[in-house]
């Protein structure tokens, strides 16, 4: 039997971080003059222990994103398969080939889209898939080599492929900017990359800036650490 007169520490730290995210992007879409209404807050529970993703649960979240396939099939097909209905799963971390089948199976959205041989994949999956994903690619705007994405000079291309050729619908454009470097010019980039290509959304912004992301034009932002507290890798 759970103690019901003290307070689950648990639950009340993370609804109150999350209050105060919400309250931030809202300040954030106002010094913007964008209706805070059309700014998602994509919680990210990588990593997270089930006790602080179920905590989240309680508060009425309902978009989460997991950066790996298997991660997220045993929290979100077991772990917390009776609360799945209604939620919206986003994929933010890298998609192998070979795990596609799996990946259109589980997430609402996948926000890596990044090589041909995935839109071969996944144009396959499409065939067979009872919801097909809505799909976002992903862009290298620092043009770091060891970081996934397209580079910003083979978008275009890309994306015409993706239409024309892979009948698949770009929905819309995801980038992590370097690690050490100012964020702005990157979200400016992914924006003026997505006016060019003719996609809408733009997911961008994580705990340390997701109010410039906001203030840029990011239509849904990636925050983890910050509300769920830090990731225990050990
Ligand atoms: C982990 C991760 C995040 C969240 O990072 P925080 O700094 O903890 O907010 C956002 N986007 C992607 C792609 C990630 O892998």
């Amino acid at each position: 039997m759970p103690d019901t007169t003290t307070p689950d520490t648990t639950t009340s730290k993370i609804k109150s971080k999350r209050e105060e995210i919400l309250s931030r992007m809202a300040e954030a879409a106002k010094r913007a003059e964008r209706s805070p209404d059309e700014i998602y807050l994509v919680a990210i529970s990588k990593v997270q222990p089930d006790s602080r993703v179920a905590a989240m649960l309680e508060t009425g979240q309902i978009v989460f994103g997991e950066n790996r396939v298997q991660e997220a099939q045993t929290r979100w097909t077991d772990t917390f398969a009776s609360q799945r209905n209604g939620l919206e799963l986003r994929l933010v971390g890298p998609l192998q080939s070979n795990k596609t089948d799996d990946a259109v199976a589980l997430f609402d959205v996948i926000e890596t889209v990044d090589r041909e041989k995935l839109l071969k994949t996944l144009a396959k999956a499409k065939e067979t898939a009872e919801n097909f994903p809505r799909l976002f690619v992903q862009v290298n705007t620092g043009e770091e080599p060891q970081k996934s994405g397209l580079s910003p000079k083979d978008l275009p291309d890309f994306i015409k492929k993706m239409r024309e050729e892979y009948k698949l619908v770009p929905e819309g454009l995801m980038c992590i900017p370097p690690q050490n470097e100012a964020p702005s010019p990157h979200f400016w980039l992914l924006k003026k990359l997505a006016a060019e290509v003719g996609v809408e959304k733009l997911s961008m912004g994580m705990s340390a800036d997701f109010e410039t992301a906001i203030e840029m034009g990011a239509t849904s932002v990636r925050v983890g650490s910050a509300l769920f507290g830090e990731r225990d890798y050990s």
